[in-house]
Order: C-alpha cells, then sequence, then structure tokens
C-alpha cells in the first residue's frame, strides 16, 4: 500500500529515476533500456509524456525534419518530402499532435511492455530520490544506489506555462499563441510580442490564415541569425545544396578577418540569413525557415525594434527604450517565452546525478541517447564526462562561434571511442551526419572521407577560436 503519510515515503526498487518525461527523458530511456538490463522509474507533473509539446500551441510543428527526432528505437513520420504548403520540397515537420502520439507510442508500446519502466505521471519530484503523486499524495523513495536523470535541466518554457513577463493594463487584449486558433473576431491590429521560434510560428499563422500582412505588428527586441531550412536536410536529393553551403562555410571562416567580416561571410554563403538586411542580428538560437517562410516574414512591414515591453496600456507601449501609441484596438499575442534558455553547463555525471545536458548544439534528442550510450559504456565518471561535455543553447550571434568549436571539440574525443562510432554510424537521431556530400559505403573510402571532413572541422573550430581571442 502505498504510504501517505508525509514523513514515510514507500521504497521503491528501481536503478535509474528519471525526472521528467520530456523529449530528452524519452530519448535517454529508450537508450538505456536498449543498451542495459536496467530498471527505470520515470517521473513527470504532466499526465502525458512529451513534456513542452504537451502544452504547445496547436499550429507549432518541429522546425527540423521528423527523419532525427525523438527516440533511438521508433521511426517518427515517413520521412516524406512535403508537397504542399510553406515546407514543400523538404522533409516533413512533426505536427505537435504527431509529436504527442509518437511519445505516448513510445511510452505504451516500447516503454511499459518492456516490463522494465515504471511510468508516473503526474507526480512531482522533490529530491533526494523522493517523489509524490499529485493525485493521491502518497509519497515514494528510490534507494541510495538508484541514479538519479535530471531531465528537466533545460528549463524549457512556453507561453502557456506563465503570464507575459511585462505588465498588461486595463483593458488590453494580450493572449497566447495557444488561444490564437479559438479567436474569431480579430481586430484591426494584431501586434505578436517576440521574435524567436515562437513569434515566427505565430506570424507565419496569421499570414496563412489571409490576415494581410499590413494589419501586423511584430515586436522583435532582438533580430536573429536564422536557419535556411533547405540546408539543414539530410540525405541525397539535398546533398548538392548542402555542400556548397559546408564549403562556403569553410571559405567564409578561413577568409574571415573579424567576427563582423565572418557573419558578412556566413551570409554571403547561406550558412546563415535574416530578415532585414538592413539590421545586423545579434540572437541566434538555431531557429530555422524555408525560404518561402522567409518571403512570408519579410511582408510584414511593421517591426518595433526598441528592446523589450515594459508594460502596454489600452493607449500605448512602454518599451526599455521608447514608447508607441496604441491607436486602433489591437490584439497582442504573447511569444515572448524563452524557449530553451542558455543554461550554466554543469557536470554531466556527478556521484549518482545525471543532468542531462545538449552535446551537441540544438540536438536535445540526440544528446540524451547519446548520454544513456555513454552512461552504458563500462567507464569512470571523469571519462564519462570527457565524451559529453555539455554544448550550452545558443543565444547571441557570438554563441555561433562558441558552439561551433564546443561541437567540433566533442567529435574529437569521440573519435577516440570505436564503440561510440559504430554507434554513431547508425543512430538514426545522429541525422546532420548525413547533410553534405554523402558518405562511400566502402568502409576504407568512408573513414577516409570522415577524416577528411573532421580534419575540415577542426579547421574552422581553430579559427574561430582565434577570431574569438
Ligand atoms: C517551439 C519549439 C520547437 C522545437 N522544435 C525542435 C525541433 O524541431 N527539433 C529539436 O531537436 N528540438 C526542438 N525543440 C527543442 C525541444 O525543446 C527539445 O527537443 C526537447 O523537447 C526538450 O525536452 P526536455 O525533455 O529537455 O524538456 P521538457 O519538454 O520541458 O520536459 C521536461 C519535463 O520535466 C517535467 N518536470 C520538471 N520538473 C519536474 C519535477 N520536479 N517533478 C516531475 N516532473 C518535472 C516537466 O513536467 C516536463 O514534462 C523545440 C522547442 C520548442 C519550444
Amino acid at each position: 500500500m502505498p504510504n501517505h503519510d508525509s514523513t514515510l515515503p514507500t521504497a521503491i526498487d528501481a536503478d535509474y529515476l528519471v525526472v521528467g518525461a520530456g523529449g530528452m527523458g524519452m530519448a535517454f530511456v529508450d537508450t538505456l533500456i536498449a543498451e542495459t538490463d536496467a530498471s527505470v522509474v520515470i517521473v513527470d507533473h504532466y499526465h502525458a509524456p512529451g513534456g513542452h509539446w504537451t502544452l504547445a500551441y496547436p499550429f507549432v510543428r518541429l522546425h527540423q525534419p521528423s527523419t532525427g527526432y525523438g527516440v533511438e528505437s521508433r521511426r517518427l513520420g515517413d520521412d516524406a518530402i512535403d508537397a504542399v504548403g510553406w515546407n514543400a520540397g523538404l522533409l516533413e515537420l512533426a505536427s505537435v499532435g504527431e509529436v504527442c502520439a509518437y511519445f505516448d507510442q513510445v511510452m505504451q508500446r516500447n516503454f511499459l511492455p518492456s516490463g522494465r519502466v515504471d511510468y508516473r505521471p503526474v507526480s512531482h519530484y522533490e529530491g533526494d530520490g523522493c517523489f509524490r503523486s499529485l493525485a493521491s499524495g502518497a509519497r515514494f523513495q528510490v534507494g541510495p544506489d538508484c541514479k538519479i536523470v535530471d531531465a528537466t535541466y533545460q528549463n524549457v518554457t512556453v507561453p502557456a506555462m506563465r503570464p507575459p513577463p511585462y505588465a498588461i493594463g486595463d483593458g488590453v487584449r494580450c493572449v497566447t499563441p495557444n488561444a490564437l486558433v479559438g479567436i474569431t473576431d480579430f481586430p484591426a491590429r494584431i501586434t505578436v510580442v517576440g521574435a524567436g521560434k515562437t513569434g515566427i510560428d505565430a506570424c507565419l499563422w496569421l499570414l496563412k490564415q489571409g490576415i494581410a500582412p499590413e494589419r501586423l505588428t511584430w515586436i522583435a527586441p532582438r533580430d536573429s541569425w536564422l536557419i535556411d531550412r533547405q540546408l539543414a536536410q539530410p540525405g541525397a536529393q539535398f546533398a548538392d545544396a548542402t555542400s556548397l553551403t559546408l564549403i562556403g562555410t569553410v571559405e567564409a571562416v578561413h577568409a574571415a578577418i573579424s567576427i563582423a567580416d565572418l557573419f558578412d561571410r556566413l551570409e554571403a554563403c547561406r550558412r546563415l540569413i535574416r530578415l532585414d538586411p538592413a539590421v545586423r542580428p545579434t540572437m541566434y538560437r538555431c531557429a530555422t525557415v524555408s525560404m518561402a517562410e522567409h518571403t512570408a516574414l519579410q511582408r510584414i512591414g511593421d517591426v518595433i525594434r526598441l528592446g523589450r515591453i515594459q508594460r502596454i496600456d489600452a493607449d500605448k507601449i512602454i518599451f526599455e527604450q521608447g514608447e508607441r501609441p496604441v491607436t486602433v484596438p489591437t490584439l497582442f499575442v504573447d511569444c515572448s517565452a524563452d524557449g530553451l534558455e542558455k543554461r550554466p553547463a554543469v557536470s554531466v555525471f556527478d556521484g549518482r546525478a545525471i543532468t542531462l545536458q545538449s552535446v551537441r548544439t540544438c540536438q536535445q534528442v540526440f544528446s540524451a541517447a547519446f548520454i544513456a550510450k555513454v552512461e552504458a559504456m563500462p567507464l569512470e565518471a571523469a571519462d564519462k564526462n570527457r565524451l559529453c561535455r555539455p554544448v550550452p543553447h545558443p543565444d547571441t550571434d557570438i554563441d555561433f562561434l562558441h558552439t561551433t568549436i564546443a561541437d567540433v571539440e566533442n567529435e574529437t574525443v569521440w573519435r577516440e571511442s570505436s564503440v561510440l562510432q559504430a554507434w554513431l554510424a547508425t543512430s538514426r537521431l545522429n541525422w546532420p551526419r548525413d547533410i553534405g556530400p554523402a558518405l562511400p559505403d566502402e568502409p576504407v573510402a568512408r573513414a577516409e572521407a570522415l577524416e577528411l571532413r573532421h580534419t575540415l572541422m577542426a579547421g574552422i573550430a581553430a579559427k574561430l577560436a582565434a577570431l574569438l581571442e
């Protein structure tokens, strides 16, 4: 019988307690149970697996191909090329419905039937191996040898999780993007607050509904460097375009004489793109757009760059750097949530704690599976940490340099392990491997091609480090 006395939790027997059934927790458990005999308890606040996706706005999609998202053992989508819409010609992007259904299937068809996963939704992890059911109040405790996996460290925040971080006066109509789809009385003006991925999605959704770009205002505290999604596609049909950009990037980095010059050159070879040629971006967060989406977004002419909003009143918006009158009925759409924030790197393996973080830029689920693979290897913690050096989520333009260097350094260490190389060669989550020129199948030629690719990347990293100095 579960214990309802708050001082005496019921003992639970497991090798791992995973806190968080979001993408990272799910990807970690999937690889862990494939690579070991371990038993796992998964604890999560929410009623279903998928983490922030379970609260997402209804029109959100992945912004990277479904091909490489989710967990290692189960495919997401059909690797289809979209035939219609603003992503036409590119690999499909799962909708939020697909992502949530996918994680539910992973839980119901893979994890639970394995007999080694004990899933505790609607539960709160309290610390020290102890968690509490939010429904019954019963408390549970794992033993001292159970490893505790923190799959919450990325601290993803989506708009539905919190009120806007600015004051809102009486009579101001401000909604989350989740509420947009239910609105049938759009006023004369719609103001989208935030220029990250969520703001981009909200603008595109409004434009798709036929709302004229002249009715939109876009509040962009910072402009962002973006990735042309066509150049972030794995596979032979995209190899010509992605190879050209790869060569262009190598040339751009080697030719750059300053960081400003580097970004000019990266833009010239299309490694990075921006929306307004007159405004130099200071943000970089791996957001991708198709060129059709890019063109659509450029139709929004009223972009306000006065810093963050401090307060919205019925007659004016107060920014960090000025004010703007509100003269017509306006709907504000709050897209200012951080998504993935840039968190300080901590050791992934520390005693019985495992803290999941990216070990490759903007590849969270790959990283979680990779960490599980390393956890399953018979190594000391120091060696595991050497293989799993965190790459904090980028935020500023300069982070483009830091994350590129960190990625190359990690790949260099991974090359020392034939076990990891074998795993990386077949991992479905390691999809960036197939961006650029196709690797030959023949083992010797393949090894040579990989060596050449690595040498090129190492050269880039060395030059970027010099530019940073
Ligand atoms: C709009 C958007 C689009 C994205 N698109 C892509 C994409 O195309 N490709 C890609 O690779 N990545 C994408 N990402 C990144 C994405 O966030 C990661 O891939 C991944 O989903 C992050 O998962 P997570 O497990 O780290 O976090 P979360 O999804 O936030 O999961 C954390 C879980 O921990 C639980 N939790 C927290 N504290 C506790 C506690 N004390 N007790 C119990 N449970 C707790 C929460 O309930 C939650 O379920 C996107 C992100 C956003 C916001």
